[in-house]
Parts: C-alpha cells; structure tokens; sequence
C-alpha cells in the first residue's frame, strides 16, 4: 500500500494492477472484440493500466450471466441471512485491504490518499455493512381488505439491475449501489465511468473471495456511448440506476422509455445553494463553506457552489474566504496534507478554466487562483469569486471544479427565491443559530438534503437524492431498497370471513 509521503518526487504507488479486465460470471476475461482502453494517472496524465473496453456483446454476456444467476442462480434463493453474511464477509476484506483499495482509488482519480483511506473507503465498508443488516430485514405486510379475503404484501427483488457510476466517487457510489441491489436479492450488471475503471474491479474481486456466487455481480469497464447505452437498452435488464450529468441522465431515460419501460433512478448534477444567515459565526461559515465547495477538487454533484451571503458580513466573508483559499494546499495527493489534488482528466480541467474565463468576462471579481497550478496533471488553483450576479454562467451551471462563487443577499424571502431559481435541486447548507431562519429554510428549498451547520454528511442510512432535475429516487438508507424491489400483493379468498 502506498504510505504518505515526505518527498517532493512524485510518488509511485506500491500497488499492481491486478485486475484489468471485464467481471463476468465470476471470471476475469477479455472484451470480445479484444480492445483495451487506457486509464490515465491525473497528475501526470500519463497510462496507468490498459483495460479491457466492454461493448454490447460484453454487455449481452453479463446480462445473460445475471439473468441466469437471478433466475436459476443462488442469490434470490438464498436466505438472506446467507446473503448477509457474505456482504459481511465483503466488508471485512475491505477493511483489510482499505490502503491498497485507496491508493488504486487516488491513482486513478487524484483525490488525496488520506481522504480516500481515512474516509471513503471506510465509508463504503460501512455501507455495505449496513445493507448486510438490511437483507434479512425487507418482508412485506398485510393489509384490511373490505371483504373475505387474506391480504398480503411480497417484497420481491426486481431482478437484473444495470448500474452506471460516474468517476468522482468511484468507490462510494458502487457502495450506494451495489450494496441495496444485493442485499434485497437483486444481480447487477455495473458500469464503471471510463475515468476510474481499477478500484471496481479490485473489491468485485474481493467480493467473490466473500463467497459471492458467479453471475451475481458483473462489471463492465468502457465507455459510455457503447457499453452504457446498450446496458440502458437491453430487454432483458429489469432496472437501471444511474449517477452522472443531468444530460446522460435524460438519454438513460430515454433509452429506458425506448426498450422495455424498466424504472431508472437517477442521481444527477446540481448547483447547490450554501445559505450564510447574519447571525452566523463568519469563521465558520467561511470553512464550511469553502469545504462545501472545494472537497474532492470541487468534483462533487452537491458542491455548495453558489454561496449565498448576507450582506451585513459579505466583505468580511469574501476576504476570509479568499484568505482559506489561499491557503488550501494543492499537490500531489499522494503526500500528507495535501487537501486538492488534480482534476479528473483534460477535458474537465479545460471545462474549468473556460468557465473561469466566463467568470471573468461576465465582471465577477477574481478574488484568488483562476489558473491551473503548476506545468503538468490536472492541478487547478482554488479560485475564488465575488460579487457573483444570479445570471452569471458561473452562477447557472455547474462547474465541476474549483471555484466558488459568492453572492450577496438582505433577506430571507429574497435567498429563498433566488436560491430555488435553477432547475436542479439536489442539496442546500444553511448556516445559522437562528432556529426561525434553520426551519424556513430547510422548509423552503427545494432541494432532497438540506445541511444546517454542516456540509457533505454522507452517512449510510441518510436518504440521498434530488429534486427536479437532479434526479429520482433516493440512494442510501432504507429508501434505496425500494428502488430495487416490487410489490406483490397477494389475495386469498377466505373460506369463513371470521377467520
Ligand atoms: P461525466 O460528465 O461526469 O463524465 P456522464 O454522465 O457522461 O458524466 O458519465 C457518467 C457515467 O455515464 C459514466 O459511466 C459514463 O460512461 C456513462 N455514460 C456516458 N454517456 C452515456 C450514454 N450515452 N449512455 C449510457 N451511459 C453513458
């Protein structure tokens, strides 16, 4: 596993790539047409891995390998105290393996090591031991019917779940959900984004060591167009699940419509409103709001990326805030301390910068940063702007990077109108002692989290997901379980209507 560093060179992780290739059936094989595609280390931009490139004919083989494990298979069948356990057993190994799941998990997406083995591994051990203790827990009801008849509810699995996962999170998401579409005895066939194909791999591996049977779970490493599209498509997928852009989000449904209707649930992108009352504690509205928007390089759908401040402590605020930027440490994530590590890839970190320059041109005030940081990688300064207008680019979409934009408001009304103004609704931070201003607020926004006096509290069983076009259905808790069954009800007609 890879240790933190105190060098300046940068660092090689001690780990191998021993996996590289398409999950399917419980075996490591190739693609079909036999193509690779690379994936690249962000701080360098140089080859980490070639991977096996999955297209719809690796995509029929899983399919087809999670039809058979659903209906012929084990896991439906199974109790679900056995198919507890194995996720138990799953959980376990990640532990153990949590530093070298990390360090595959920061090479391949340049988010700093210790936040990777200190908080999102243990993060997705902890949720897959949370829906193991949910699979021996789902059962149905039953329920008064006006006549002679016994009623009841079955909570059945669905059957096969697609599931595509973005890059930003690769690890937490697949816990999100892999994790309830086991546990309620679904199989999944997965597609990781194409940025971050290795860590998958890595623990799907590990989760047949916890006695997984073959079939249950399948992975798919490739592109979207190709391999994601003809997941979205098949008839013979009974659900699908998506975290991305809200533009992919939209086609998933469409290819859904298109095919055999099956239900999607999507987690989409967002531009989250961060709400500064006046009461506050501007040093720790200022942290929590810069943390808000700059954790994970600010590569997180419900970024705080618009901050809403009251203008009776806005210039106190933005020299604060700009102050915190300055100081945000950016490098090679590898080494200890570090809090940013690079973009994603090339594409994103031009994104950034043109919406940068947009920032700019529009008249926002450039407080700090508004460049990449260093000669090579992804590295993006901690940008900073005032004096951010409602109708500014930087305010409407999102950026997906480093840069917060800070806004002036003088009343309640007036933040709550301007802060529902977009068409994305995924979460929203207020920050306040005032119980009044906490409630209204929480009250008022559309948006499917609400945090008061905190940001970006991830924990297994708190419901996740959005309003409006930030998506459908909840990942996490257990109202993501529901997404992965069906109802069936159950009428028996009674012989004796006493009985
Ligand atoms: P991002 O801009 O963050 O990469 P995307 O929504 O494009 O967001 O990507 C999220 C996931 O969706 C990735 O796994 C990607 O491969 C997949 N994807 C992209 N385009 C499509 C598509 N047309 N059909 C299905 N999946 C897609």
């Amino acid at each position: 596993s890879a240790a933190a560093a105190t060098v300046e060179e940068p660092i090689i992780p001690q780990v191998q790539i021993d996996h590289n290739q398409l999950l399917i059936d419980g075996q490591f094989v190739d693609a079909a047409s036999g193509k690779t595609f690379p994936t690249f280390d962000p701080r360098t931009g140089d080859v980490i891995a070639n991977v096996a490139e999955g297209d719809s004919e690796d995509v029929n083989r899983a399919v087809s390998a999670a039809r058979k494990a659903f209906d012929e298979g084990p896991w439906p069948r199974m109790t679900a105290y056995e198919r507890s356990r194995i996720m138990y057993r799953f959980a376990d190994l990640l532990e153990k393996h949590n530093d070298t799941i990390a360090a595959l998990e920061t090479w391949d997406n340049g988010k700093p090591y210790e936040q990777a083995a200190k908080v999102e591994i243990p993060m997705v051990t902890r949720v897959f031991r949370y829906y193991a203790g949910w699979a021996d827990k789902i059962h149905g009801l039953t329920a008064p019917a006006d006549g002679p008849y016994h009623v009841q509810t079955l909570h059945e699995p669905i059957g096969v779940a697609g599931q595509i996962i973005p890059w930003n999170f690769p690890l937490v998401i697949y816990s999100w959900k892999v994790g309830p579409a086991l546990a309620s005895g679904n199989t999944v066939v997965l597609k990781t984004a194409e940025q971050t194909p290795l860590s998958a791999l890595y623990v799907s591996n590990l989760f047949h060591e916890a006695g997984l049977p073959p079939g249950v779970l399948n992975v798919v490493t490739g592109f979207g167009p190709t391999a994601g599209a003809a997941l979205c498509k098949h008839m013979d997928v009974d659900k699908l699940a998506f975290t991305g852009s809200s533009g992919t989000g939209k086609r998933v449904m469409a290819f859904a419509a298109e095919s055999n209707m099956k239900p999607v649930t999507l987690e989409l992108g967002g531009k989250s409103p961060f709400i500064v009352c006046k009461d506050g504690d501007v040093d720790a509205a200022v942290e929590a709001a810069h943390t808000a928007l700059f954790f994970n390089q600010g590569q997180c759908c419900c970024a705080g990326s618009r901050t809403f401040v009251h203008e009776s402590i806005y210039d106190e605020f933005v020299e604060k805030a700009k102050a915190r930027a300055l100081k945000r440490v950016v490098g090679d994530p590898f080494k200890s301390g570090v809090e940013q590590g690079p973009q994603i890839d090339s594409m994103q970190f031009e994104k950034i910068l043109s919406y940068i320059r947009s920032g700019i041109e529009s008249g926002a005030t450039l407080e700090s940063g508004g460049q990449r940081s260093g000669s090579k990688g992804y590295y993006i300064q901690p940008t900073v702007f005032s004096n951010v207008q409602d109708d500014m680019l930087i305010a409407k979409d999102e950026i997906f990077g480093p840069v917060q934009s800070i806004l002036k408001f003088k009343d309640l009304d007036e933040v709550i109108r301007r802060a529902n103004a977009t068409p994305y609704g995924l979460a929203a931070g207020v920050f306040t002692q005032n119980l009044e201003y906490a409630h209204t607020l929480s009250r008022a926004l559309r948006a499917g989290t609400v945090w008061i006096n905190c940001y970006d509290v991830f924990d297994a069983a708190i419901p996740f997901g959005g309003y409006k076009m930030s998506g459908q259905g909840r990942v996490r808790g257990a109202y993501s379980l529901s997404n992965y069954l069906q109802v069936k009800a159950v009428v028996t007609a009674l012989k004796n209507p006493a009985w």
